[in-house]
């Protein structure tokens, strides 16, 4: 039995050194290396990196080794400029027998324009469990499968997670691929100079669960990421300025497309900015805002807030008043209104 499967195996590696030298290259080592660690019959269970396909070839497997070799492959796809995908994220939609995908017609041309011969099967917001179940039938059979969404990577504001921890759960293996992803993009090139960032995707629809939302990621020392569709662009920076007051807003739209424009300026301007060409509300937007400086004493939220104390507010209010007029810290500002107020 293990030498059959040895057998099947070195052949469809001569194929896959063919078609993809790069995979078999990274395989061959992984071979290699496996053989040297342990008896011959071992290695047929050592997953390489990139290899697709090749058990369903060696029907005398067992299953746990059929379970190892077989992935689930999170393949991110462009977001606009076709030749964003990767190398390897070409190869492996190439080579994988299935495609699970956000919707099928809209991945269909991607695949069609690399010769992709995968068979897709649908993994939407509305299925994935059902999508989940189907894929672990596909691993488990010795089938690979590709994840794909309509752009950038599956999982981040799109389905796959479901997928993803279903799959995991079963046990079978789960290999991601780096690629465009809308955030990372747009924060590359943002010019924020916040260490950290926090990554929150989409807002709440009505404005009054939006603001809510918003006011609980005041004090936070990162920058944040948002992502926003073309008719919400408005109320949504429109409440970003009524809660966060004086930041830096950077506005990423339409990002690796012909019209990408990254602009950056204050928050309080940038309504205005957007409303004084309507092109600049047209598209797809990613909106990342300066963080919470975490510094109330850092002269300007001071200042304010002392004055609103003085002129009567009360601690709470001066502190979120203050916070938002400056960008400071709405916490550190109330625990400086506490101690400004035990001083007398
Ligand atoms: N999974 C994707 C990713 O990795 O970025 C995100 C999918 S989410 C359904 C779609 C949102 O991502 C859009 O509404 C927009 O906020 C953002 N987005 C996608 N493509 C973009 C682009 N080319 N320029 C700016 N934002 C984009």
């Amino acid at each position: 039995m293990h030498l059959l499967c040895l057998h099947h195996y070195l052949t469809l590696k001569v194929d896959l050194a063919a078609a993809h030298p790069e995979i078999a290259r990274h395989d061959a080592q992984a071979v290699a290396l496996q053989m040297a660690r342990r008896p011959v019959f071992g290695f047929a269970a050592a997953g390489g990196g990139g290899i697709v396909g090749f058990c369903s070839h060696a029907q005398t497997m067992t299953e746990s080794m059929t379970q190892e070799c077989a992935a689930l492959y999170v393949v991110p796809t462009p977001l606009g400029n076709l030749a964003d995908l990767t190398r390897r994220a070409e190869e492996i939609l190439r080579s994988v027998p299935w495609v699970a995908a956000e919707d099928t017609r809209h991945s269909g041309p991607l695949l069609k324009q690399l010769g992709a011969r995968a068979r897709t099967l649908p993994a939407h917001q509305h299925n994935e469990n059902e999508a989940a179940v189907r894929i672990i039938e596909k691993l488990q059979a010795g089938e690979s499968v590709a994840l794909i969404s309509d752009a950038g990577t599956p999982g981040i504001s799109d389905p796959g997670a479901r997928v993803v921890a279903a799959v995991r759960e079963a046990g079978c293996r789960v290999v991601p691929l780096p690629g465009p992803c809308a955030a990372t993009t747009a924060l590359s090139a943002s010019g924020l100079l916040d260490e950290h960032f926090l990554f929150y995707g989409f807002l709440p629809a009505k404005s009054g669960q939006r603001r809510q939302a918003l006011e609980a990621l005041c004090d936070i020392p990162a920058a944040l990421v948002f992502y926003e569709a073309p008719h919400r662009v408005l109320d949504t920076v429109a409440d970003l300025a009524s809660v966060f007051g004086q930041r830096t807003l950077v506005i990423g739209r339409e990002l690796t497309k012909l019209f990408e424009t990254i602009h950056s300026l204050p928050l309080p301007e940038a309504l205005d900015w957007l409303k004084a060409d309507p092109n600049r509300q047209r598209g797809e937007f990613v909106l990342m805002l300066s963080g919470a400086s975490g510094e109330a004493d850092s002269g300007e939220g001071e200042r304010v807030l002392k004055l609103l104390l003085a002129d009567g507010l009360p601690t709470k209010q001066a502190a979120k008043l203050a916070a938002s007029i400056t960008g400071a810290s709405k916490n550190a500002l109330y625990d400086l209104a506490l101690s400004l107020k035990a001083q007398g």
